[in-house]
């Protein structure tokens, strides 16, 4: 198998799994291998990854020295960064996140966004136990991407109210792994994932980077139902399938976890306005 076709299987079986595992263009995969980076496409969705357009084989080279050596030290030059890193060889670009795939040494990084992450975020005796860094909250791009260099070595990062991270040489291992974690916490917690359709009633709650991202998109879909909401008339296409993704994984922490902590107004303005997140409005869903 090539390294290629390796990295699609890898992104297939993770994008199998929405919206649990993942919701929209969210999560991303990476390889290293011959000195250079495989990832996916900024607002591509895992599950299409294969298809013309939505990965990139990049050196990343200065986008990793700049961070270290905090030469990139913006937002703006984190962004122009990626970009530069792709430009002229297609019309796709990195994931957004590129950058903590390229601090951490693993060959391969999984990132994506588990509705039981969010949850273990919450339970520190657990993860303690387990191994699992848990970092505090850090808004995606480069603050996330600087962080992650002092968890270099760890095999599982948890991030609070954003998803999870597995690095290593085997994603199979990694992703069975985590299938393991995932189960030991729901029997640990006592917790089930009920099964749940579309027209499902319940709070709007940003628990998600890209609940904060696409709100508005969110809200037109939206309407009024009973103390909540349920959706209306989704757009057509990945656009749709990712709101109605995203509302979903929302519904199944709410249920979970009533309580669970949103991620604060001021952060998810903050969110909606990073220049990486704005390129990946306009070019994906
Ligand atoms: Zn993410």
């Amino acid at each position: 198998m090539t390294a290629e076709d390796a990295f699609f299987r890898i992104c297939g079986m993770i994008g199998a799994r929405a919206p649990i595992w993942v919701q929209g263009a969210g999560g991303n995969v990476s390889r290293k291998h011959s000195g250079r980076l495989l990832i996916k496409a900024s607002g591509c969705r895992l599950d299409r990854v294969g298809e013309a357009g939505t990965w990139v084989d990049c050196d990343d080279s200065a986008l990793r020295s700049g961070i270290l050596d905090g030469s990139i030290s913006t937002e703006q030059d984190y962004a122009e960064a990626v970009a530069k890193m792709t430009r002229g060889k297609s019309a796709a670009r990195a994931s957004m996140e590129t950058g903590f795939h390229s601090i951490l040494p693993g060959e391969w990084v999984m990132h994506f966004h588990p509705i039981l992450a969010l949850l273990m975020a919450e339970r520190p005796d657990w993860t303690r136990q387990r191994g699992i860094h848990v970092p505090e909250y850090l808004t995606p791009g480069l603050t996330l991407s600087r962080a992650l260099a002092a968890h270099a070595q760890a095999r599982v990062i948890v991030l609070r109210n954003h998803g999870v991270i597995l690095q290593g040489s085997d994603p199979e291992e990694l992703l069975a792994e985590w299938t393991r974690l995932e189960q030991d916490f729901l029997d640990s917690f006592q917790l089930k994932i009920a099964g749940m359709s579309s027209d499902v009633i319940g709070p709007l709650r940003v628990y998600f980077p890209d609940t904060a991202v696409f709100l508005d998109e969110l809200k037109k879909a939206l309407v009024s139902a009973g103390q909540g909401y349920r959706l209306g008339v989704v757009p057509s296409g990945d656009r749709g399938r990712a709101v109605e993704e995203l509302w979903l994984a929302t519904q199944q922490l709410a249920q979970l976890h009533p309580g669970l902590e949103e991620i604060a107004a001021d952060e998810a303005a903050r969110l909606a306005g990073l220049p990486l997140e704005q390129y990946r409005r306009q070019h994906g869903a």
